[in-house]
């Protein structure tokens, strides 16, 4: 019986030795962090289900989708610039759409929401969930399609 119990501590013992375990990713710490009660209060309800819980707006839905202006589009959550209107352009998804963001103020995650791989971006101030990024953009350009939910963005026109 003692045999058996020192030859069951050697084999835990062993596996746990082995095992290696690391965390996935480390979590992220935004500069702008506040309480879900705060984003309640400060955002629409379709801007929190959307920056907070990574909704997506109805396709077509927002007054963004056709703005043709010159300005910067920003978070509507902590008003971080995001992208600018001459990347804007219409991929007929029924999205906002831009070729490319602003580099260092997007972050980019990778999530398997609706069954398959796909790039998640987010605002990197605020950790606010924007849409996602695709490789069926216009090829003259860069490639990309940022599908943006109109929802998290807030249009400032450029002064003329
Ligand atoms: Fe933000």
């Amino acid at each position: 019986m003692k045999k058996l119990f020192i030859g069951l501590v050697i084999l835990l013992v062993g596996c746990k030795g082995n095992s290696q375990e690391k965390p996935i990713s480390e979590e992220t710490v935004y500069s702008v962090q506040k309480t879900d009660t705060q984003w309640r209060k400060e955002l629409s309800d379709l801007q929190y289900f959307v920056l907070r819980k990574a909704g997506t707006e109805p396709a077509g839905s927002s007054e963004l989708l056709d703005n043709k202006k010159k300005g910067v589009y920003v978070c509507a959550a902590c008003g971080t610039e995001l992208f600018i209107s001459e990347h804007k352009y219409d991929s007929g998804s029924g999205w906002p759409s831009f070729d490319r963001e602003i580099k260092g103020n997007v972050g980019f995650d990778v999530d398997y929401k609706i069954g398959y791989k796909r790039t998640e971006e987010h605002c990197a101030v605020c950790g606010g969930h924007l849409g996602h990024v695709f490789n069926d953009g216009p090829r003259e350009s860069t490639g990309q399609r940022h599908c943006i939910n109109g929802a998290a963005l807030k249009f400032i026109p450029s002064e003329k």
